[in-house]
């Protein structure tokens, strides 16, 4: 009977628990589908915050893009109209004002392409367009850019190539051109007294890359190792005050920082305050393996004898290290004395080459007994110019060659000495000129002072033009007479450029389809392939230069 009675008790018990549980059970899954619904709201907000993330970072994009062609638009006007200005032979006094409005205007357009390229680094849309590449072209041209900015703070730049890195690689240029312009204008802005040198070596041949090793090293004010470590972030600055000696956006190192590991290549800096910085960047580049052929030069310097005189140590080391590369015994002096006082030790001398200010202060005992030691040895000189000064074109006889030395002018220089023909000195890097073509040429633009520009600017390199202002116009033009060019604005009234392009590619023309070249201030790369898409043959961005101009025309009619 007990038994019985527990096992009743414990069925009631049961039976209570189990509707405790029935009822915990009820309680909690109640709670869930609470906490479901709460999560399920927050999961909409979510949704709903990301949207309008995702729609500010485009309306952002948009923004900038529009900011950007709206500010580019009246820049070509400021740039253009200079450039137009300087031709219609201004006072010196005027041609100052015209140069510092076109300088500023430059300025201008460098901070609104920094922040183009920010806003498609945040985005993630900056794109790598690689190409075939020569190094010496690439850096030559940057330094060049940059040699008169140096020399205005009385600073050396010098470049050095090795001679191993192969001559055909495979990079983008715009952008690998765009990181070296930033870190040697940082490094020129932040020196004083000294030099600023690219040195750029092989670090390792790879079966497919070349790993290349980019240094920028100057002499100027460094950087506080409490700040090394955020000058890579946007808009930081080591000195942000208001007072701050140096302009800028703080954007410059950002952007070099992105582009570099777009190229999967790393960025670093080493500095000491006070004494200098050097940044560093490694990058692998695909090479085109070149044909073992030894160069024409090759056999020429071999073992030749080369003594040369620079006061700048860091002008020696380098000028020693290439002078060896393309195969001389080099002597390496700082004055020309020293030169003189050593020659005697030295075998046979093939070659002098002496940096120009040091022959325009050698005493008069000096200069006699140089000239003599030149003329009894018959040993032809090159004089090594700074980049500012024109060679004195009285004395023809005088070799010479401008600073920063170009591998390609220094050979030819080089090769010239040595042949004994002074004729072909090497070219000076002058404007470009233009002998006009035969062409027809329509500009398709309807803001007015555009319209002005670019008709100043065809105007000086000898093109009339003939200008619509929009699409609708375009194509009843070509209803009436042929162009052999039309420069084509994308956005315009009535119809735009783009679809002007479309429809005029559905006509036939007898002589052929026209060319059509876009000359917008939209500046992203997808503008550039959206005029290619809609049948344009090429485009210029605005500001257009007139170099620029003069370069698509001579692409387009080769031979007119
Ligand atoms: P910006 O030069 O426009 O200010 P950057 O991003 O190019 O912007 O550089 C960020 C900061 O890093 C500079 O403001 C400067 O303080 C520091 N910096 C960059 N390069 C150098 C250099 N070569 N020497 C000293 N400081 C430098």
């Amino acid at each position: 009977m007990d038994e019985d009675r527990v096992s009743t008790l414990t069925k009631h018990q049961i039976e209570k628990l189990l509707l405790k549980k029935a009822d915990h059970f009820e309680r909690l899954t109640k709670d869930l589908s609470e906490k479901n619904a709460e999560l399920r709201e927050t999961q909409k907000q979510l949704i709903a915050e990301k949207e309008i993330a995702e729609s500010a970072t485009k309306a952002k994009a948009m923004f900038l893009a529009n900011m950007s062609h709206e500010i580019r638009t009246p820049m070509n006007a400021v740039i253009g109209m200079t450039e137009i200005l300087k031709e219609t032979n201004p006072s010196k006094e005027q041609l100052t004002f015209i140069e510092t409005i076109h300088k500023s205007g430059y300025d201008l357009v460098h901070i609104i392409n920094d922040i183009l390229d920010y806003s498609k680094v945040e985005s993630g849309k900056m794109e790598l367009e690689v190409q075939p590449i020569n190094l010496h072209e690439l850096v030559s041209e940057t330094a060049n850019l940059l040699v008169l900015k140096a020399e205005e703070k009385n600073i050396e730049l010098i470049y050095y190539i090795d001679e191993e890195i192969p001559p055909v690689l495979h990079a983008d240029p715009t952008r690998l051109k765009q990181i070296l312009v930033n870190l040697v204008n940082n490094a020129i802005k932040f020196t004083s007294v000294g030099e600023v040198v690219i040195e750029i070596t092989l670090e390792k041949k790879l079966a497919s890359e070349a790993i290349i090793n980019f240094k920028v090293i100057d002499t100027g004010i460094g950087i506080p190792e409490n700040k090394i470590n955020h000058i890579f972030d946007s808009f930081s600055q080591v000195d942000a005050s208001t007072t701050r000696n140096y302009g800028g956006t703080g954007l410059g190192l950002t952007i070099t920082k992105s582009l570099v590991e777009l190229m999967s290549g790393e960025v670093s800096v080493t500095s000491t305050t006070g004494e200098g910085s050097t940044f560093k960047f490694v990058v692998g580049l695909p090479y085109t393996a070149s044909i073992s052929k030894s160069p024409r030069h090759a056999s020429l310097f071999k073992n030749k004898t080369l003594l040369f005189a620079d006061q700048n140590a860091s002008h020696r080391k380098y000028l020693r290290k290439k002078l060896q590369s393309l195969g001389f015994n080099v002597n390496a002096f700082q004055t020309i004395e020293e030169l003189i006082a050593n020659i005697k030790a030295v075998p046979a001398v093939d070659l002098i080459l002496v940096e120009d200010f040091l022959l325009g202060n050698m005493t008069d005992s000096v200069k006699e007994g140089f000239e003599q030691l030149l003329k009894t040895g018959q040993i032809p000189l090159i004089k090594m110019l700074p980049f500012g000064k024109v060679p004195d074109l009285k004395k023809v006889n005088s070799l010479s060659i401008k600073r920063p030395l170009k591998r390609e002018n220094l050979i030819s220089v080089l090769t010239t000495a040595l042949e004994g023909n002074s004729k072909k000195s090497p070219k000076s890097s002058a404007k470009k000129t233009h002998e006009p073509k035969d062409i027809s040429v329509l500009l398709a633009e309807d803001n007015k002072t555009n319209q002005l520009v670019a008709k100043g600017l065809l105007k000086s390199i000898g093109y009339q033009i003939e200008i619509v202002d929009n699409g609708v116009d375009v194509i009843s033009k070509l209803d009436e007479k042929y162009y052999d060019l039309i420069l084509m604005d994308v956005q315009m009234p009535v119809l735009d450029g783009l679809e002007a392009t479309q429809k005029i590619r559905d006509l036939e023309f007898k002589p052929g389809q026209p060319i059509i070249i876009a000359m917008t201030a939209n500046a992203m790369e997808e503008d550039r392939d959206r005029c290619i898409e809609a049948g344009m043959n090429d485009y210029l961005s605005k500001p257009v230069k007139r170099d620029e101009i003069i370069e698509k025309i001579e692409k387009w009619f080769p031979d007119n």
